[in-house]
């Protein structure tokens, strides 16, 4: 059973900031509550603001008048004058790989427009190669072959070029490819003999020798899992890094779509040691890479349902249905437009997919399926309808991950089987133009990521950056859902808009649905953890040049103040 709604207070370990405070009022020193007021509070996406909030013990106490947050307040009130400023709940994002993003600080940066064309690609990777220790490996990320000049994958034969002594990878945009030179294919034993591994395929050129394009992530890991694994200790100042960054922009909880995903099975034991330490500032939802899952049931059957430890809660595990769309690895059911061979590839067939989502769904954990394109979101959808109807968890929330090109149809389908979504709407911004101009068409491309259509039939759906992919910054993640924008400023499909409210509500009580913290958290009522974000304006009443442009003033995560400007 999904450990939803109030139940999840009560005997559960309380939040690290509330133990920390209880500790002091044990000592005697009383704790006195804050009274916040003098700006526009809502409390939720679609009701009015409320004059004050009293917040004591790391719970919202009152939110109403003035007078009502005083009289509840008792004595010694600490008043916060917000000098007209906004609050919201906290900002949920409930799709992002923390510790990918916080590494990426070490790695050559090697995105577009910073690298215009592959010898950009390989002076970035080459500057690497210069500061280079030990037995490190160079490693770059964030290539988009259809934004180079040359409009395609680097080859082993580019990054050979920077060097044959030392192993040179760069993993594209999407996370889902990887390029190697010669020395990190051999040093990872991939050969010209050997076959395509399971969910993956190694690339070859027209005389059948390998390009060191790894495509997909069961080729991908073949290389990810021979380059050296970094120390536990970076893989916390990763996350404690990129969880800074996400209080900074009002974030109060993220979610990590894919624990393992770059350090390995030690990601797990990294959240576990940093939530025993007390060091992560905001809260953590964790989803770990499936294979993983699966290995640790048997030792850990509680893997899912022990509750949060600290920050830190484990709730499900993650899945790879399809590619991406701008890799031409997305399943489609109808052929890419500048492809017309190609529909992509599905990464599970339908019967194995049903028995991992079964697997974890026994479990009472949550599965997370990444799917892009049509086909591949259609197969995970009948996945959990099958499981559904073969005696799984009525209210499981398995969750589709991006949902770029759902129908209507899918959408009421995933909502009958007891699924959910958190939509990549950040792919309007940035990949709307190519998917229209090159990969999909006009018609399949106004409709991506469609939600009005999930406002409409009722999905519960949270909205992501997928960060590092794109900006961890919600606010902005919220101007796009609303305008839905692209980089070169052209509306994409205006019927799927969402207004500033249904954004607002997508993002905290919608994405605390996910995980199953309705009880909790997404709204500023009483009784709720005191998890809010201060911004500089009232984005429910600004036009979107203001939105494009929201100011974050405090970030506060059960009653303690993790970001002030
Ligand atoms: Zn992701």
């Amino acid at each position: 059973m999904l450990r939803s709604g109030a139940g999840r207070g009560g005997s559960q370990k309380q939040p690290t900031g509330a133990g920390l405070r209880q500790r002091t009022h044990t000592r005697g020193i009383a704790v006195a509550a804050t009274i916040i007021t003098n700006g526009i509070i809502r409390t939720d996406a679609f009701a009015e603001p409320v004059e004050a909030l009293t917040v004591s013990r790391g719970r919202i106490l009152a939110a109403g008048s003035r007078d009502e947050a005083e009289a509840v307040a008792g004595s010694g009130a600490q008043i916060h004058d917000l000098k007209g400023a906004s609050v919201i709940p906290g900002l949920v994002e409930s799709h992002v790989h923390p510790i990918f993003y916080g590494l990426t600080r070490n790695w050559a940066d090697c995105r577009s427009p910073l690298n215009r064309d592959i010898a950009d690609v390989q002076k970035t990777l080459r500057a690497t190669l210069r500061n280079l220790t030990g037995n490190a490996w160079v490693r770059g990320w964030g290539y988009d072959d259809t934004l180079l000049f040359e409009n395609r994958h680097p080859t082993r034969d580019d990054l050979d070029a920077v060097s044959t002594d030392v192993p040179v990878i760069v993993s594209h945009i999407s996370g889902h490819f990887v390029v190697a030179n010669t020395k990190a294919m051999e040093v990872a034993g991939v050969t010209e003999e050997m076959s395509d591994p399971a969910e993956g395929r190694l690339v070859r050129d027209g005389n059948g020798k390998l390009t060191g394009l790894m495509w997909e992530l069961g080729a991908v890991n073949l290389i990810m899992d021979a380059a050296p694994k970094p120390r536990e200790s970076e893989l916390q100042d990763a996350a404690v890094h990129a969880l800074s960054t996400a209080a900074s922009r009002g974030m109060t909880s993220v979610h990590d779509l894919g624990i393992g995903l770059m350090g390995g099975a030690m990601e797990l034991e990294t959240w576990e040691h940093l939530a025993d330490a007390d060091r992560i500032p905001i809260r953590v939802i964790g989803y770990l890479r499936g294979d993983y899952a699966t290995d640790l049931l048997d030792a850990r059957p509680d893997l899912f349902t022990a509750g949060p430890r600290g920050n830190f809660d484990l709730v499900g595990a993650k899945y790879w249905a399809d590619g991406s769309i701008q890799g031409l690895s997305a399943a489609l059911t109808q052929p890419y437009s500048c492809a017309q061979e190609s529909c992509g590839d599905l990464l599970f067939e339908f019967d194995h997919l049903v028995n991992l989502v079964k697997t974890i769904d026994a479990a009472g954990g949550q599965c997370a399926v990444h799917a892009n394109g049509d086909r591949a979101i259609r197969t995970v959808v009948d996945a959990f309808a099958e499981v559904k109807k073969d005696g799984g968890r009525s209210d499981s929330r398995h969750r589709i991950e991006h949902l770029q090109m759902a129908s209507a149809n899918d959408i009421e389908d995933l909502i009958a089987a007891g699924g959910a979504a958190s939509v990549f709407a950040n792919h309007i911004y940035y990949w709307g133009d190519r998917h229209r101009d090159i990969f999909i068409g006009e018609e399949r491309a106004s409709r991506i990521e469609p939600l009005a259509d999930a406002v409409s039939k009722g999905l519960h759906f949270g909205l992501h950056s997928d960060c590092p992919i794109t900006p961890m910054d919600s606010l902005r993640t919220l101007w796009t859902a609303v305008t839905r924008e692209t980089s070169s400023g052209v509306t994409l499909g205006p019927e799927q808009r969402l207004t500033p409210a249904q954004a607002l509500h997508s993002l905290t009580a919608d994405s605390a649905w996910l995980a199953g913290a309705e009880g909790t958290r997404g709204t500023l009522l009483p009784g709720m953890d005191a998890d809010l974000a201060v911004l500089d304006r009232d984005i429910l009443h600004s036009n979107s040049a203001e939105l494009a442009d929201v100011g974050v003033v405090g970030t506060m995560v059960g009653g303690e103040w993790v970001f002030t400007a």
